[in-house]
């Protein structure tokens, strides 16, 4: 179902090494490298200020176990740092700073994930130890070895780059620090696959219509998720970008996957 080597950028025959031929995915489409981000963009803008009530409804609410899960192998403590990377409207970060952690820089491309992000925040009375700042997670601006803990969750694969991420994660964590990835991945229970396809293709697209006014973002969602790299892949991308002890864990019959990597 998965496209192991989608993660890659791909060169058209025709005219190797020539930039403007590089292409991407963006859904089941190979868009020119440079498309990429600016339609994501547009994703995100377009469901911002419907994204958490369209996760419950499209996860059936499945999406706050899987958060919950992996904050609890994230393990916050109080002395360590969280740079929380395509954050969007900060579940990853709540959960670390409800969980006890130390100060959460939470980050994401698109103001407008952000902002509403920003808003939860304060509903929630975090005001200290946080700070917000618009991050492409390809290119993070900050110095090497800089913090204890990096997250994405549903964030690398709208990544163009995705070992660039993973290699800046990497740069910017301190030796001895954590990076952790939730993101969809490979259903690995056969019985599963066909009403996940169902789901995906028909259910998710029909919602999105119906509630967010926008049918194609939910049929990128669906489609982004079939292009990611499955499980054992992202585990040899982690160990590509430089971590040690990686490991992972399928979710729900492998719908999602916790992946973890160390900087030695
Ligand atoms: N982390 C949140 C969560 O788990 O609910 C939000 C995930 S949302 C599906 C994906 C987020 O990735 C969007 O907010 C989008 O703006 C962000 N994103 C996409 N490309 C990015 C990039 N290159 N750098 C940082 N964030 C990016």
């Amino acid at each position: 179902m998965t496209d192991n080597a989608s993660y890659e950028t791909h060169e058209t025959a025709d005219a190797p090494g020539a930039a403007s031929d590089k292409t991407t995915d963006f859904g089941y489409r190979a868009v020119p490298l440079t498309e990429k981000k600016p339609l994501v963009r547009a994703v995100f803008d377009s469901v911002a200020s419907r994204y958490d009530v369209m996760n419950d409804l499209m996860s059936l609410g499945v999406h706050r176990v899987w958060k919950r899960m992996f904050n609890a192998q994230l393990a916050p403590q109080p002395g360590l740092s969280l740079l929380d990377l395509a954050g969007g409207t900060g579940d990853v970060t709540f959960g670390w700073l409800a969980g006890g952690g130390g100060p959460a820089i939470m980050t994401d491309i698109n103001e407008k994930m952000l902002a509403v992000g920003r808003d939860r925040a304060i509903a929630r009375g975090y005001v200290s130890d946080l700070s917000f700042c618009v991050v492409d997670a390809e290119q993070i601006p900050l110095a090497d070895r800089s913090v204890d803990r990096v997250t994405i969750s549903f964030g690398l694969r709208n990544c163009t780059d995705k070992l660039a991420v993973l290699k800046e994660a990497r740069r910017v964590l301190k030796p001895g620090g954590r990076f952790m990835c939730l993101e969809f991945s490979q259903v690995q229970v056969a019985a599963l696959a066909p009403v996940y396809d169902v789901w995906s293709f028909k259910v998710l697209p029909t919602m999105g219509q119906l509630i967010a006014k926008d049918r194609e973002s939910y049929q990128y969602l669906a489609e982004s998720i079939r292009m990611f790299p499955d499980q054992e892949t992202l585990a040899d991308m982690f160990r590509e970008a430089g971590f040690a002890h990686v490991k992972y864990q399928s979710l729900s019959g492998g719908i999602a996957a916790i992946h973890s990597g160390w900087r030695l």
